[in-house]
């Protein structure tokens, strides 16, 4: 006989804490965990979840936590969401699969047709669907080069892309991304960031989109670039947001020597910065954008949306896979969108962003250790830095997440030095429940000082 565990956002939205965290089955489960699952797959909090929904993770003892991850981005809809739920149990009932590439279904070109009208721009669009991430970017990459017959791929400081060999390349943290599964992808070359917290030259936006261009034109020639990729917001690099000008700038110079702009929006997209995209908050129009995370409330989905005359420069059959565009992802994205717009989760990221801005920069006031307050809509950071007020602080990061964890609320830290604690609540979550959080981490700081 099956039990049924109700998630959503039924499940009761408050913390609590009836075990120490992890508590004793937890435990268990984690032992069996560490016996069958590869080493090389971390865990940030290893309490087993059995139901999740709303801004609440309940675990396998009964401990009911706060949730300001959303599973990396991806649950920003709430988990278990009711209109994902129903369209992927609908869908399930009547195919799981047939590949897109073999027989079409209306699921996939639906995903592609919404696609189109939300990403920026208002030109002719066309999508590709794919499974993860990472086969996003790869996926912008061919189309780069097949448009444009270069090779060479430009990419960012503190850049994130995935996990694969070519965006491994194209990530650039060594540990724990990269270490050890050399050789990378060729013709990637990395262009320095505007990061206005660290920024010792280039202040202004356009300033250092110019110190970019100029590492491109005299290290790489702008006549052999394919592509630049970039995250108009730093994700697991630490949730930096370049300063104004610096994206316009760039897609300007891209746009005049024939380059494609690529904005990869898998963390940004989909309402959590208070937009449906990053992009949009500056009117930056990139040629392709990807997506994934945020699209459909927690089914593996990803994309790769763009001008027309660009997705079409590859040949017919150049891209696909087996699982690209799976109807059930496809319904649950389908799903999402719609509470997205019914919901008006722009609106709900951009009230997110002003309690979270307006706690966090009142508990910078009391701790010199956050050296930076930053983000936009609801995904925030704090960076942690020691009382020289520059040099990164990780210890800090990991002790404060640590209480946090303890205490039943799951944070996520980020950054190349590790020192960045990032927040990205459902944007279902109770503002009550967020609030919590908030306390909690205020009491981690006083409790780490
Ligand atoms: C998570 C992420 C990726 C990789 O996505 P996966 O689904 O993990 O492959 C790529 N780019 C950005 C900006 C991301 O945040």
């Amino acid at each position: 006989m099956s039990t049924s565990i109700a998630g959503g956002p039924e499940l009761p939205q408050s913390r609590r804490l009836v075990t120490e965290i992890p508590g004793p089955v937890s435990r268990e489960r984690f032992a069996r965990r560490q016996r069958f699952v590869a080493g090389g797959v971390g865990t940030t909090l290893p309490v087993f979840i059995e139901a999740a929904g709303g801004g609440v993770l309940r675990d396998v003892d009964g401990n009911s936590l706060i949730d300001l991850a959303s599973g990396i981005a991806v649950t920003g809809v709430g988990n278990a969401a009711p209109p994902v739920a129903a369209r992927v149990a609908d869908q399930v009932r009547a195919f799981t699969h047939t590949c897109f590439m073999v027989t079409p279904y209306d699921g996939y070109v639906d995903v592609c047709e919404e696609l189109a009208r939300l990403t920026p721009g208002d030109h002719a669009k066309k999508s590709v669907l794919l499974s993860s991430g990472a086969e996003a970017v790869e996926n912008a990459v061919k189309i780069a080069r097949a448009h444009t017959g270069r090779h060479a791929v430009v990419v960012f400081d503190h850049a994130y892309h995935g996990r694969t060999n070519l965006t491994m390349a194209m990530t650039a943290k060594n540990m724990p991304y990269k270490q050890g599964f050399g050789p990378f992808a060729g013709e990637v070359h990395r262009a320095p960031m505007s990061y206005p917290f660290r920024e010792v030259t280039a202040v202004d936006g356009t300033d250092a989109a110019d110190r970019a261009i100029d590492v491109i034109d005299k290290q790489v020639g702008a006549a052999n670039v394919a592509c630049v990729v970039i995250e108009p917001i730093l994700g697991e690099g630490g949730f930096v947001v370049p300063a104004k000008g610096f994206l316009p700038r760039l897609a300007e110079w891209a746009r005049s020597n024939g380059v494609v702009f690529v904005a990869d929006e898998i963390q940004t997209g989909f309402c959590r910065t208070g937009d449906w995209f990053a992009c949009d908050h500056e009117g930056v129009v990139p040629d392709l954008i990807t997506t994934a995370k945020g699209i459909a409330g927690g089914l593996p989905l990803a994309a790769v949306t763009g001008r027309a005359e660009i997705m079409d420069a590859v040949h017919p059959g150049g891209l696909g896979g087996t699982y690209g565009g799976n109807p059930v992802a496809c319904a649950a994205a389908l799903g999402a969108i719609e509470l997205m717009r019914s919901q008006d989760l722009n609106a709900a990221a951009r009230r997110i962003g002003e309690l979270m801005f307006s706690r966090l920069r009142g508990l910078a006031e009391r701790h010199p250790a956050i050296g930076d307050v930053r983000g936009r809509g609801a995904m925030v950071a704090v960076e942690l830095v020691t009382a020289d007020g520059r040099t990164p602080d990780p210890g800090r990061a990991a002790a404060v997440s640590a209480y946090c964890h303890a205490q039943g609320v799951l944070t996520l830290t980020c950054g190349t030095n590790g020192n960045v604690l990032r927040f990205l609540p459902p944007l279902v979550i109770p503002e009550q429940l967020l609030s919590e959080g908030l306390d909690v981490l205020a009491d981690a700081f006083a409790a780490t000082a």
